[in-house]
């Protein structure tokens, strides 16, 4: 049968459970996920290791020769910089900010989201991001604003660096947080925001399962919709 493929963007906040929740979804409706802070991230890598995350005559620069690309190993997103599977390192809690940084340049972005929209072309998608529904995929067959309290996302970020060995003070964490959210939230070139069509769903009570739940519900309605 020759369908028209379904899209879904799920934006919001650090932490609200994005891609934990899109990666679910993502496999129980045999679609493709994607993440696309991965690609800011290794963006921000690159400038990070060269001490030029700030610098945005520095960042302007590279977009043409920074090269990242994004393959489907065993169903997993691996992300590579320059050959280099960074999809690790670019967990570091540095580089959140330094691709938070190179994010609010609008020449970063461009080439960003043209290589998502190529990447997403043709098939089933979930794309999390910041501006997937404003922005990226402004025709998709759904939009969700995924969020929680600030203080929530930072006690599940604390949790999560500590299961990987990682742990960070929760007051740091948050700060960061913070940090971040006002940056995404105030910059110029697609602020974060929900789009005029998303759905706000609020996990800040909920469990992982009730809230893959709720998405999954909106997500079928929405393509037997279409
Ligand atoms: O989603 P994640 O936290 O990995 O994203 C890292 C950073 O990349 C965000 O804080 C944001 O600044 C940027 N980003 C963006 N647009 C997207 C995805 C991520 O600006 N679609």
């Amino acid at each position: 049968m020759n369908r028209k493929p379904f899209s879904i963007a799920i934006d919001g906040p650090a932490g609200a459970g994005k891609s934990t929740v899109a990666k679910a979804v993502a496999t129980e409706l045999s679609a493709m996920y994607l993440d696309t802070g991965a690609m800011y991230r290794a963006f921000g890598l690159y400038m990070l290791r060269r001490g030029a995350n700030k610098d945005k005559s520095a960042i302007i620069a590279a977009v043409d020769d920074v090269d990242i690309t994004v393959e489907f190993i065993d169903g997993a997103q691996h992300i590579f910089l320059g050959g280099e599977d960074v999809t690790q390192a670019i967990r570091e809690p540095e580089v959140s900010m330094a691709a938070s940084d190179v994010s609010a340049v609008p020449e970063v972005r461009e080439r960003m989201v043209a290589l998502q929209r190529k990447i997403a072309e043709g098939h089933d998608v979930i794309m999390d991001g910041r501006d997937i529904g404003t922005k990226v995929l402004p025709n998709a067959t759904l939009k969700i604003y995924l969020t929680a309290s600030v203080e929530e996302r930072a006690r599940r970020r604390c949790l999560e660096l500590a299961q990987k060995g990682n742990p960070e003070p929760y007051e740091k964490v948050l700060e960061d947080m913070k940090a971040r959210d006002y940056q995404d939230t105030h910059r110029a070139a697609s602020p974060l925001r929900p789009a005029d069509d998303a759905v706000t769903v609020d996990t800040t009570n909920n469990t992982l399962e009730e809230s893959v739940a709720e998405i999954r519900r909106l997500a079928l309605e929405a393509i037997d919709r279409r």
